[in-house]
């Protein structure tokens, strides 16, 4: 039984990287007028209330999204992720943070489509109910993983795949490489975003070694710590891995990650990485 819950977490520095990686991408795509498909495969709840019990617990979104919110002098390049959050807050207390299910909801167009899936019991029908009238959006409690197989290629031949597991189950970090190239292996051309904490740095770095030496090409890194990388309990940073960037998703974010870093990382202590793992 999953026992993972994303409104602990909502808001947090991860998100804030995770996110803000997504819409650069969605918004590339939007470049053209064909349509695309938006699969992501773990989706969460959809949308998290920040002062509910959960996220009052932990308080993660006030050293994540609460640092970045309502800042002056923002990065243009963060405006799409910021107007996202903003839709979903009409006023300048900070209530919803929408995951990325709602995100893609609020940036996709008519002509794409949504493919979301979700195994938890509660978060489920959470999430089922945001997108009960789009059109756009299949809703499935099914398993994330599963969907690159059966949902590859799309229809349309352009695509954002974002396989975000919370790693509560250990084997996460095997089947996911292995569900990976299942999905690139039917459509090799679409963007497929990863996202991995850092909580045991040898167990995140197996499973980046295992993707990059997949014979999959085209792959950029993109880290954020806000902590030196330690022993003892908890994320100490996170990042996504991105096979097939935009081609200006490397330049954006190296105008964006030392920002990020001044106010996620306050201290200084962490570190930001962007690399390309491999070549085109
Ligand atoms: N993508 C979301 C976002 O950015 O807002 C957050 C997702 S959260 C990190 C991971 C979610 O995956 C949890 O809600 C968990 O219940 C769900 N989950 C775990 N294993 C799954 C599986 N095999 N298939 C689909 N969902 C799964």
């Amino acid at each position: 039984m999953l026992s993972y819950r994303h409104s602990f977490h909502a808001g947090n520095h991860a998100d804030v990287l995770k996110h803000t990686v997504l819409t650069l991408c969605i918004n590339y795509l939007k470049e053209k007028e064909k349509p695309f498909l938006y699969l992501d495969t773990h989706s969460g709840a959809g949308r998290y209330l920040l002062q509910s019990e959960y996220a009052e617990k932990t308080e993660e979104y006030l050293a994540g999204i609460g640092r970045i919110w309502l800042q002056d002098h923002c990065p243009e390049l963060l405006m799409p992720y910021l107007s996202v959050l903003q839709y979903y807050n009409r006023t300048e207390k900070l209530k919803y943070y929408p995951g990325s299910p709602l995100i893609a909801k609020q940036m996709l167009r008519e002509q794409d489509k949504l493919n979301l899936t979700e195994l938890h019991s509660t978060d489920y029908p959470l999430l089922r109910q945001e997108f009960i009238k789009d059109k756009r959006a299949k809703v499935l409690k099914e398993d994330g993983f599963q969907q690159l197989k059966s949902k590859l290629p799309p229809e349309s031949r352009r695509g954002i795949i974002l396989i975000d597991p919370s790693y509560e189950i250990k084997d996460d970090y095997q089947n996911l490489p292995k569900a990976l190239l299942e999905g690139y292996k039917r459509f090799a051309t679409g963007s497929y975003l990863i996202w991995y904490p850092v909580i045991n740095r040898s167990q995140t770095q197996r499973m980046i070694n295992q993707i990059t030496n997949s014979g999959i090409r085209n792959i950029l890194q993109i880290e954020l710590a806000i902590k030196p990388d330690n022993n003892q309990k908890g994320m100490t940073a996170s990042g996504m891995i991105v096979i097939n960037p935009p081609w200006k998703l490397q330049q954006q974010m190296a105008t964006i990650l030392p920002w990020l870093r001044e106010k996620l990382d306050p201290s200084n202590i962490g570190h930001g990485l962007i690399e390309q793992l491999v070549a085109e």
